[in-house]
């Protein structure tokens, strides 16, 4: 983009197009920057110690005073979560967000005692607003699992560009309008490339409705005597509500366990998006005054996560909830794939306590996703009818298929793009040519620390965490440089030193013999130096320790 010539579109797929998670992508029309998401995603089980892996943001860093805005299509941290770290970067440009997704980031900033340097703006079904000198985004009210979510179209003088979100299209929905149909009819024949998400591109049919959900939930939970224990996505704040409404109905109280839960379900009450009485509301503690089948509990790890309140009870290790075989426990959401087993072996535990175990299968559909399928997506594209289209949001695969797809519906291939993390699109008022790339590596976050994780931490936390660690003290004297005593060894989740006698001896020859050996060399140079020594014993140490054990702990080497 450096050459940039004025006046000219181009649109960065900066992060998200390849995988689900991290979304952020940007339009720079001249001068003027628009981005659009600020997500964070997951690091993967090699990644030890890192806590979320963020977009680039180099170059819009580089531009940053042409950054305008930030448009949020919904509340969910794959669109919203790296904004904490992206905001100071870019010297806090506007947020527009509808009200859900803007009480979520407040939230969020508060706890990071950000919140008074960032603006945000909140938009709503009507909302039509002009940022900077060339562009005008028009929000469009869609279904998805969350209240407040958007489809954006951004209009420039070169070309519009129409962002789906997340989205389904869901004729029933929750508390909440269905997708403003006419408002996505009247985008036909203005849109010159729309990025569709691709999640459930690959599912055949159409997205059950979350009333539908909300009808099989109620009449399970009717029929149970006992109590009830509910675990379900935080984000998932349609079902929230729904579970809310059920318990109502049911005549239970509700008991939340779990801290994600409890924060998604007081900001719906905040934003009146859940109406409950402070009465119907009932401490993990205070479940005992009432009969079982008055008590409905609502709880998080469903994906059978380490700490989460529904892992910890299969452990009976929750503080306060024992389960009996009277219980009833539904599990109201999908199984990410990576988790199957862990989730297999949590409900094996539960199903121990002789409880009965419902899971969206099916005969019993308790679980709709928050994505549109294949229908869903033929209708939106049907509503919109862009000249261009490129299905982000997903991997290459679901790409892939997605674009079969739309092949098959009639689209031509040679207007359907598959891109890349960080891909510049130029338009030339016709079509959409590949242009250069931006830097796109995602950024690691590990606790406080920004951006200061490099590969070679990685590889040492993986080693520490398969193999423990090995250090050495050498006590050298400062005035001939020779070792005084015997050297000390520590062990950390590699060996039981005491019972490593041998192993223990042999490492202490080694020693003592690359030792005489630096010795000698550095008499004859005049010049001791300790690294060296170090850098031969660690060396000389792992191959010694790898033969011996087979095993490939971190050796360090300090000389006092
Ligand atoms: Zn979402
Ligand atoms: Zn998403």
């Amino acid at each position: 983009m450096k050459n940039n010539r004025k006046g000219m579109l181009q649109l960065c797929t900066l992060s998200g197009t390849t995988e689900i998670g991290r979304n952020s992508n940007f339009v720079q029309y001249g001068d003027e920057i628009v981005m659009v998401d600020a997500g964070y995603s997951f690091p993967g089980h090699e990644m030890y110690g890192i806590d979320y892996l963020i977009p680039n943001v180099k170059y819009l860093k580089q531009n940053k005073q042409k950054v305008k805005a930030i448009l949020i299509t919904h509340g969910h941290l794959d669109h919203t979560g790296a904004l904490k770290w992206i905001l100071p970067e870019l010297d806090y440009p506007p947020i527009y967000a509808g009200g859900f997704a803007k009480a979520l980031i407040e939230a969020k900033m508060k706890e990071y005692k950000m919140e008074k340097k960032v603006k945000i703006y909140e938009v709503d079904r009507k909302s039509q607003i002009n940022i900077g000198r060339n562009f005008k985004a028009t929000f469009i009210g869609i279904n998805h699992s969350i209240p407040d979510a958007f489809s954006i179209f951004l209009q420039t003088p070169k070309g519009n560009i129409f962002f789906s979100g997340d989205f389904k299209i869901d004729k029933e929905p929750a508390n909440e309008p269905q997708s403003d149909y006419e408002k996505l009819r009247s985008l036909r024949g203005k849109i010159d490339l729309a990025l569709m998400e691709s999640t459930n591109a690959s599912t055949p049919g159409k997205a059950p409705s979350e009333t539908e959900i909300s009808k099989n939930l109620e009449d399970i939970i009717t029929k149970h005597n006992g109590r009830v224990v509910v675990s379900a996505f935080s984000s998932l704040i349609t079902r929230l509500y729904s579970l809310v409404e059920i318990a109502k109905k049911t005549n239970r109280k509700i008991v939340i366990s779990g801290r994600s839960l409890e924060q998604a379900i007081s900001i719906a009450r905040e934003k009146r998006y859940i109406n409950v009485d402070e009465k119907l509301l009932i401490s993990e503690r205070e479940m005992s005054k009432y009969p079982d089948r008055e008590i409905l509990i609502l709880c998080t790890g469903s994906q059978g996560e380490r700490f989460a309140a529904l892992n910890r009870i299969s452990l009976n290790e929750h503080k306060f909830i024992r389960l009996r075989k009277e219980d009833l426990i539904i599990l109201s959401s999908s199984e990410i794939p990576e988790n199957i087993t862990t989730i297999e072996k949590m409900t094996d535990r539960l199903l121990e306590f002789g409880v009965e175990l419902i899971k969206d299968g099916v005969d019993t559909k308790i679980h709709s996703t928050g994505h549109g399928n294949q229908e869903d997506i033929k209708m939106m594209l049907e509503m919109v009818q862009p000249r261009h289209i490129m299905p982000v949001h997903g991997s290459l695969t679901f790409r892939y298929f997605h674009k079969k797809n739309l092949v098959k519906w009639g689209f031509d291939k040679n207007k359907i793009f598959l891109t890349e993390d960080g891909q510049i699109w130029n338009y030339d008022n016709n079509y959409w040519n590949k242009g250069k790339k931006v830097e796109s590596k995602p950024i690691l976050i590990d606790g406080l620390g920004v951006g200061d994780i490099g590969d070679v931490v990685l590889k040492d936390r993986k080693q520490l965490s398969e193999y423990g660690m090995f250090s050495v003290v050498l006590n050298l004297s400062s005035k001939n440089k020779k070792i005084i005593g015997r050297p000390r060894f520590i062990s950390r989740g590699f060996v039981y030193l005491k019972s490593s006698y041998a192993l223990l001896k042999e490492t202490e020859n080694t020693i003592f013999d690359i030792h005489r050996d630096w010795e000698k060399y550095s008499s004859q140079k005049g010049k001791y130096e300790e690294k060296i020594l170090i850098q031969k014993i660690e060396k000389q140490l792992s191959k010694l320790i790898f033969k011996k054990t087979e095993r490939e702990p971190i050796i360090l080497v300090a000389i006092i």
